[in-house]
């Protein structure tokens, strides 16, 4: 409640640049009787995200970039609160309180400030498996991941897997993304000698950048100075490159190519902040489009500064860029206009020479332009770090810093890799074709169940190297086994077309498969079956498949194929018309999209699906399949695992169908080979 009905109460959602600079100004220029400042931010502390790279190459200690919000804004309400609403029309922001209830606040002025939000979903995979380097987090669990890169490189016996472990991958070749690919190839090579597994030649660092020179805002000379000194340092330059899909092998490029890499960073890819979505204000690029003076259009007392913010820049007429640089002048000068407008004066328009711009590429060396002088190398890299020791805002941040960074020139980086043990989670992954969801030897510590797509359990040392000895599709699981026994992996898993699995961790499986009797029972049962080997129990009977291609054992699909967009009646007329137990649907080229059985077809008819109901909505999608080259060994594999009489068979690198198998043909073809069926037949029944 407010006391004086004449104090005014600023919001200001975000304590980054912006908001930070803006609640500073504002508590200068206002008298504590005259006005509330309030500041919203998720964290308790700014980031200095210019040396965000720093941390992740142990350069800097983690805290020493963030500046509690408390200590740098005296006189304003700093409240650690997540915004999850704006509701202009009440001048009024919705907020989590402490005690996880939405609460409401007032407003006479409200500033947006609150940045974008790293979104890595426009590229398949990348979100499952790319680092995004956006806030402190994000820095110290890459650090923390290169890391472990070098001591599992250290202790890997297989020379073409510890070669993967050193290989990083940088998505971007902007700011960051340079900075990040600096740091992460000095930090590695330069700690290669404490290494006997591995030296620094060993490294590979790649950047990946879409367009033809890295960074983008710098001019010609420096920005080819810091191509090719990165290039000196051992650092692999892409560009015209961009990626395709990421998956846990590392990057496909549009070309073709595949960039095998342990780790991706991507620091492309940002979106507007969520809260914003629902504000009626037009946008660019999902930015607020403000006017001269930072307010959003169509308002009168909301005003947008930083990165959120699309704001034309005064001195050259050209939309401000989404740097910590300009956020900060413009949390400046919105509070100035804030200022104005309460005390009647006039406002005026954003405008701001920049002073400069800095980028540090590794090596001890950076490339600079500041205020009209070029210079790059060693003295550029000093100038850098002189330039940011003092916008750090706050001097016991300077002392802490400056000391990290004197620290190196006399002591090696810190290799101290604190493993905080998390939470278990679940999570996503996604995989390409070939790719391996595990190896055959580690320690299993995840649960997997496939969601979609395919994926092949393949065991080394079988006849002539790795064996592939069954396939699992969606909705099967592995990994039960290693995580129950405690045991080392029996078997690798590789994708036969892209995958995406479910991941559960230890404790979650553990807490899962304990209270969920469907999930407790179907292990117990799948987990009866999968420990007794069918083919020691049935050597002649392997013997026999495995000399038998599917190919020679399969049968023409079952006509009509149907499409997706196929209808209940014409589908019901064809199990009238034909003495066919089930029906494939495919989409364009013949690619197998999903199978419908007679069962599938009279539940959704009991369920009141309608004639004109498309047959996508009832039939099983991306059922599992064989394909023509596999031998019968795993056809007979498969059809166990998944209690199936049918089994389309496909093109493994179209994946168009080609035909199908029946089980019965398959076990007509042992029993045709085998001199002794009664036994076999006896002991598949008790199997
Ligand atoms: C790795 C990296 C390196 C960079 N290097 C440089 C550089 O060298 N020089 C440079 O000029 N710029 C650099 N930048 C860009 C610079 O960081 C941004 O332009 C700047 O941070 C934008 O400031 P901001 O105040 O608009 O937003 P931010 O700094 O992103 O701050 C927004 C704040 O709002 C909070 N917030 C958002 N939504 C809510 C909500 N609903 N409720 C509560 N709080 C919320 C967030 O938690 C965050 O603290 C770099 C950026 C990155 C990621």
């Amino acid at each position: 409640m407010r006391t004086n009905p004449a104090k005014k109460r600023i919001i200001i959602l975000g304590g980054g640049f912006a908001g930070v600079k803006c609640a500073q100004t504002l508590r200068r220029a206002l008298a504590p009787g005259d006005a509330e400042i309030v500041l919203f931010n998720r964290e308790n502390h700014l980031v200095f995200t210019p040396l965000l790279a720093d941390v992740i190459g142990s350069s800097v200690n983690p805290l020493d970039v963030v500046v509690p919000l408390r200590q740098l804004l005296r006189g304003v309400t700093c409240r650690t609160e997540e915004v999850i609403g704006i509701r202009a029309t009440q001048n009024e922001i919705v907020y989590y309180s402490s005690d996880g209830q939405p609460s409401r606040l007032k407003y006479d002025h409200l500033v947006l400030a609150c940045g974008n939000v790293a979104n890595l979903n426009a590229v398949p995979g990348m979100a499952d498996h790319a680092f995004p380097l956006k806030n402190i987090g994000d820095a110290i669990a890459l650090r923390s991941h290169v890391m472990e890169q070098m001591e599992k490189a250290e202790t890997c016996a297989d020379p073409e897997r510890r070669r993967w472990y050193l290989s990083f991958i940088v998505v971007g070749a902007g700011y960051s993304g340079v900075e990040a690919a600096g740091e992460i190839n000095d930090l590695v090579r330069d700690s290669a000698r404490y290494f006997q597994n591995f030296r620094a030649e060993d490294v590979k660092v790649t950047l990946i950048h879409s367009r033809d020179a890295i960074l983008p805002e710098i001019g010609d000379r420096l920005r080819e100075f810091a191509r090719r000194k990165m290039e000196q340092t051992g650092v692999r330059i892409l560009l015209n490159s961009r990626v395709d899909s990421a998956s846990a092998e590392g990057v496909a490029l549009q070309g073709g190519e595949f960039v095998k890499g342990a780790t991706i960073v991507c620091t492309v890819g940002s979106s507007p902040s969520p809260i914003l979505e629902r504000l009626a204000a037009p946008r660019d690029k999902g930015r607020l489009m403000a006017e001269p003076d930072m307010r959003v259009r169509n308002f009168t007392n909301v005003w947008a500064t930083g990165d959120c913010a699309h704001i034309i820049n005064a001195h050259d007429g050209q939309p401000s860029p989404p740097t910590g640089q300009f956020a900060e002048r413009q949390g400046r000068q919105c509070a100035l206009n804030i200022v104005r407008t309460l005390q009647q004066g006039q406002v005026r328009a954003f405008s701001f020479k920049p002073l400069g711009r800095f980028c540090a590429i590794g090596g001890n060396s950076a490339v600079a332009e500041f205020m009209g002088i070029h210079l790059s190398g060693f003295g550029a890299w000093l100038l850098w770090r002189g330039v940011y020791l003092f916008k750090l805002p706050a001097w016991a941040r300077r002392f802490q810093v400056g000391f990290d960074w004197a620290w190196l020139f006399l002591f090696p980086r810190d290799l101290a890799h604190l493993r905080a043990r998390q939470t278990d989670r679940v999570s996503r992954a996604h995989y390409r074709a070939g790719d391996f969801l595990v190896h055959e030897g580690e320690a299993s510590a995840s649960f997997y169940v496939i969601e979609s797509g395919e994926v092949e359990v393949v065991r080394s040392g079988g006849h002539g190297g790795d064996e592939v000895i069954s396939v699992l599709g969606s909705s099967s699981f592995f990994g039960e086994q290693a995580l129950l026994s405690n045991e080392p992996l029996a078997y690798s898993v590789r994708a036969r077309t892209t995958v995406k699995v479910l991941v559960m961790g230890r404790n979650v499986f553990t807490q899962v498969s304990q209270t969920l009797a469907p999930l407790r029972d179907a292990l117990a049962e799948t987990l009866n079956r999968r420990s007794i080997d069918l083919w020691k129990v049935h050597p002649k009977a392997f013997d026999v498949l495995k000399a038998t291609g599917v190919r020679d054992l399969m049968e023409t699909v079952p006509l009509p194929l149907f499409k997706p967009s196929s209808t209940m009646a014409e589908v019901g007329r064809a199990f009238a018309e034909h003495n066919h137990e089930l029906f494939y649907v495919c989409g364009e080229g013949q690619v197998l999209e999903g199978v419908v059985t007679m069962t599938d077809w009279m539940r959704a008819l009991s369920q009141g699906a309608g004639p004109d109901t498309p047959i996508a909505e009832l039939m099983k999608h991306n059922p599992v399949t064989l394909c023509r080259d596999d031998d019968g060994a795993v056809a007979a594999t498969v059809v166990r695992e998944h209690r199936l009489k049918h089994l389309p068979v496909v093109d493994c690198s179209s994946r168009r169908l080609v035909g199908c198998l029946r089980t019965r043909r398959l076990m007509a073809h042992v029993f045709s080979k085998i001199p002794r069926p009664e036994h076999i037949r006896a002991n598949l029944t008790a199997v």
